[in-house]
């Protein structure tokens, strides 16, 4: 066993999510993540470092920022009004803790378990009376797993039921650790792409590391129960048929009983402008297509389908 890190940089702590596994839940987003997806709808979660946001809706022009950076930078443009030049900006925060407008923001608060399990303890009646709890997510959980299972083990002498939410690009030991908690109900286990090549040219790492956590998780009987593979939908890259097929082929094989589908949205988008990055847009699958999938998932091989609205 490692040492548990003190605290960690969260992006933020969701109260009352439904989407996140079951019942009413508050779900954990850590920051950092070893892939990097270009569809990702929280691409201010990648960077595992605290970042500056923009919020270029809220800004009211004052220019008070400008004179506040000692880096020299920001500037007001007249087409698109403050600009953030990321080659010379440190992060210092100094603009954002002075923009009462809160146009600029930073991303990831350092937080301990106790001040996490504070907050989310609060709910706990709400997690009793619809079968909720808390949601682990990210980023990437497998990046701050001592802290995650150190979380895990506390919730647990709460009385509280914890969901994982994993790309499973990660240790595997200490995944299996955090599985087995009893208090773990649920694994939202991704699966952006079966195929290899695929899946490195869009999140930039390969899948056989995730297919062989699958693998692991899925043989042990008591956390195959526990699975639910989630899979992000977009048109032309991961929903043809012989990606989808292979998939169902694995999931028939190794026992997996719920698919959750999550067809493209681009929410996303505005979020990687904000924070600097280069916006790429895709597609969700055509209507006919997503009802196809889903019709196999559900009559051929059985499995307990739902569409939901987040990747
Ligand atoms: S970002 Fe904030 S401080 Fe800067 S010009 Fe806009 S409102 Fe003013
Ligand atoms: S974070 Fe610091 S360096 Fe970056 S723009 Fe704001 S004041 Fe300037």
């Amino acid at each position: 066993m490692h040492n548990t890190p003190e605290r960690i940089l969260v992006g933020s702590l969701q109260k009352f999510s439904v989407e996140d596994g079951p019942g009413i839940r508050t779900t954990i987003f850590m920051k950092g993540c070893p892939l990097n997806c270009k569809w990702c709808h929280n691409p201010e979660l990648i960077d595992p470092q605290q970042q500056l946001i923009q919020s270029p809706g809220n800004c009211i022009g004052c220019g008070w920022c400008i004179e506040a950076c000692e880096k020299g930078a920001l500037a007001m443009k007249q087409e698109e009004g403050l600009v953030i030049d990321r080659t010379k900006c440190d992060v210092c925060l100094a603009c954002a803790k002075g923009c009462y407008a809160k146009a600029l923001r930073p991303v990831g608060k350092e937080m301990t378990i106790d001040e996490i399990l504070r907050i989310a303890g609060q709910d706990k009646g709400f997690y009793d009376k619809t079968g909720g709890g808390i949601t682990v997510s990210g980023g990437e959980i497998l990046m701050h797993a001592d802290f995650v299972n150190q979380l895990i083990e506390q919730a647990g002498r709460m009385g509280i039921h914890v969901c994982l939410d994993t790309s499973g690009f990660g240790d595997s030991q200490a995944l299996m650790e955090m599985a087995l908690r009893e208090n773990v109900t649920h694994i939202l286990y991704d699966m952006k792409s079966i195929d290899d090549k695929v899946h490195k040219a869009y999140t930039g790492v390969s899948n056989q590391r995730i297919l062989d956590n699958l693998n692991m998780l899925a043989a042990d009987a008591a956390v195959l129960d526990k699975l639910i593979m989630r899979m992000p939908l977009i048109r032309d890259v991961n929903d043809s048929d012989s990606i989808i097929k292979r998939t169902g082929a694995l999931y028939r094989e190794i026992g997996i009983k719920r698919v959750n589908l999550l067809p493209y949205h681009n929410l996303g988008i505005g979020k990687k402008r904000n924070v600097g990055g280069i916006e790429e847009e895709f597609q969700p699958p055509a209507e006919n297509r997503l009802a196809e999938i889903e019709r196999y998932f559900k009559e051929e091989l059985e499995l307990d389908v739902e569409i939901l609205g987040n990747v």
